[in-house]
């Protein structure tokens, strides 16, 4: 909050499109699609509609013993949409409601199961997950679990995949698969008292946009199943296309157990999150009143018939816009825009996983050296963006874009004319 004595807060009256405007007659393309949320523009005509219609039929029904025409429909399209075998879906309210719910599940299944010694989970260093203590718990960025450790359930944390750190002319793929070795070690010690490995498909992305090769996933999706342990897929932020595939779990030709979903559900209208898990768990639950075996776990607004409705109309523009397809054409636009910041000194790398590109900024191009956290070299980037008609929000010292899918070639290389000057003046 102090910092907006010099850097005041910025009230948005409007939105269309990629376009944000404020009350004094300036504008800003959101090019981190308000904390990866958007993906069809601000205030969408195909998405009001369904929200002003749904408004006029039913807000709001209690989503124990009655349920509702759009939570159905969502439910059935999830799956449909989501990797095979994924069949049962329950509603929660965000992301990190999803995480809390797909931790408890898969505890309590293995409970339900006769394997109550498994009460451990394993996650990946630099893993983002939530705020709740649970989503805390299992992620691993310091700047926000450090505070509350003293607090939290403790966590197998094991070395990531994150392709950043490889040798010099080392391939992802064989880095990922090297880094592989540290998980195997760890379910092969400890499966016994492991429900689940959690982990991001494909890019870490509070933890500063880092990415790692599918093979990854591929490898734990087999070891998991070897040594029965769950695979949780949190695609909070890489599901809806963000990767260039509709799931980063599509890239690895896996299904994970429980998969997370909510941020670009709604097309970034309204909080609504999603589990979504095998039939064979659903069934580990289901069973007569009386012997207690049910999964207790409720939000007062589970389910709701308006982020429903959005939900599904961003599911259906989807399809009316072959938004995956057209999205390669936008990727490949980034890609070009971007690629000179390669050669720039003070640029470590740009690296890309479909609709997700990042640049981060180093000391030494050589030794990857960062910059101290303390200089905010990214803040830099971030005012020069916005006196340029921009809305770039870089994490730490890395720049990066995650835009609405409705974004034009123009607007990416506008972004990266001013995302390159930014880096600039910051790196100066
Ligand atoms: C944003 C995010 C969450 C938390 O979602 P909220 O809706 O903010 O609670 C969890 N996991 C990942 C990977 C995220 O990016």
């Amino acid at each position: 909050m102090k910092d907006h004595e010099h850097y005041p807060l910025i009230p948005i009256e409007r939105g269309e499109g990629v376009w944000l405007y404020d009350f004094d007659g300036n504008r800003y393309i959101d090019a981190i699609s308000s904390w990866w949320v958007n993906l069809f523009g601000h205030a969408n005509p195909t998405i009001n509609a369904a929200l002003s219609e749904q408004a006029g039929r039913l807000e709001h029904v209690i989503f124990a013993g009655f349920s509702h025409e759009p939570a159905i429909q969502l439910a059935e399209r999830l799956v449909a949409i989501t990797p095979e075998g994924l069949e049962r879906v329950f509603f929660g309210d965000s992301g990190s409601s999803a995480i809390e719910i797909a931790l408890k599940m898969s505890f309590h299944y293995w409970k339900n199961s006769g394997k109550s010694g498994k009460t451990e989970f394993v996650n990946l260093a630099n893993s983002y997950h939530g705020e709740t203590f649970g989503a805390l718990a299992v992620g691993d960025v310091p700047l926000f679990k450090q505070t509350y450790e003293p607090l939290l359930m403790k966590c197998r944390t094991v070395a990531s995949p994150d392709c950043f750190f490889r040798e010099e002319g080392e391939s992802w793929e064989s880095h990922s698969r090297q880094q592989f070795e540290h998980m195997r070690t760890e379910l092969e010690q400890h499966h016994e008292t492991i429900c689940a490995v959690v982990v991001e498909p494909l890019i870490q992305c509070a933890g500063n946009m880092r990415m790692y090769h599918p093979v990854y996933l591929t490898k734990l999706r087999e070891l998991c199943t070897q040594l029965e342990v769950h695979l949780i897929a949190d695609e909070i932020a890489v599901g809806f296309g963000r990767t260039g595939t509709m799931f980063g779990c599509e890239q690895a030709g896996v299904s994970p157990d429980f998969l997370c979903v909510a941020k670009g559900l709604t097309g970034g209208y309204l909080p609504l999150s999603a589990v979504l898990t095998s039939d064979q768990v659903y069934q580990a639950f289901y069973d007569d009143y009386s012997t207690l075996r049910a999964f207790l776990h409720s939000h007062s607004f589970t389910g709701n018939p308006l982020a429903c409705a959005v939900a599904n109309a961003t599911l259906e523009l989807f399809e009316s816009e072959n938004t995956i397809e057209n999205n390669r054409m936008l990727a490949q636009v980034m890609s070009e825009s971007f690629s000179h910041l390669n050669d720039h000194r003070q640029v470590a790398e740009v690296r890309q996983t479909g609709m997700m590109l990042a640049a981060e900024m180093v000391v030494d191009k050589k030794t990857r050296q960062p910059y101290p956290w303390q200089e905010r070299r990214g803040l830099k980037v971030y005012l020069h963006g916005l006196k340029n008609e921009c809305l770039l929000r870089p994490l730490g010292n890395v720049v990066y874009l995650v835009p609405p899918y409705v974004i034009t070639p123009d607007q990416i290389e506008h972004l990266a004319k001013i995302a390159t000057a930014g880096i600039e003046l910051a790196t100066k």
